[in-house]
């Protein structure tokens, strides 16, 4: 249950409204099948990539590892587990994966009723996302819900990131928002959440794995409908 009526409302995108890790899998699959590889146990593929995916964002984030290198040898590790060694087609499908990804259209369970609540109840809504905008706007149109929001801030055009104050102070100034009557609702706690005490506008802590927090959001829950309740 919510203290009291937000009028201004921020969200995150992805695994906020956006269901990254679905879309994610759906996007492997359907490539999968694309190039042929039907006798590939999609499931195992999957968990195996997720794995390894994991595994070298963490290099590239230390900076062991470029970009562009990211791309493709976390298909080139997983197709190798299941025994194929063709680099050219690990890079392939690499590039094939994140053309493909924006076209996917999963949502977090219960977003799109949540969102066309507020939207009836008159709240103004702004996007504030860390993200490519090539990639974060063909998001947005292609799910659906690009109408529900006043005002759109992706990181890498507005050349700021969460959890900066900035990005947070440019949305909220975009939807004519009031610090009071405003409410930042993200996934992940040290962008979204630490990001809005810094600003000074209240959080929710969108913890849909619920896994235990004490770092004292305002309201901490699984359920986006929470959102409704006021
Ligand atoms: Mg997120």
């Amino acid at each position: 249950m919510l203290k009291k009526e937000y009028k201004f409302i921020l969200f995150d995108l992805d695994r906020t409204l956006w269901d990254f890790d679905t879309n994610a899998k759906n996007n492997i699959c359907t490539l999968l099948d694309k190039y042929g590889l039907t006798n590939i146990d999609k499931e195992l593929f999957y968990t195996r990539y997720d794995y390894i995916n994991h595994k070298l964002w963490t290099a590239y984030e230390k900076g062991e590892l470029p970009k562009e290198k990211l791309r493709s040898e976390r298909f080139y590790r997983t197709f190798l587990e299941f025994g194929i060694d063709n680099p050219e087609i690990a890079a392939e499908f690499g590039e094939e994966y994140l053309n493909s990804m924006p076209l996917q259209k999963a949502l977090m369970p219960h977003a799109l009723e949540v969102l066309s609540g507020l939207k009836e109840r008159g709240v103004r809504m702004a996007i504030i996302s860390n993200g490519f905008k090539e990639v974060q706007y063909k998001k947005l149109e292609n799910c659906g819900i690009a109408i529900f929001f006043d005002a759109v801030m992706i990181s890498e055009e507005q050349g700021v990131h969460k959890p900066s104050p900035i990005l947070f102070k440019r949305a909220l100034k975009a939807i004519g928002g009031d610090k009071k009557l405003s409410l930042m609702v993200g996934d992940d706690f040290t962008n979204d959440i630490e990001g809005a005490m810094i600003f000074g506008i209240d959080q929710f802590f969108y913890n849909y794995k619920s896994v235990p927090c004490d770092g004292g959001p305002t309201y901490d829950s699984n359920d986006l409908r929470d959102l409704l309740t006021f």
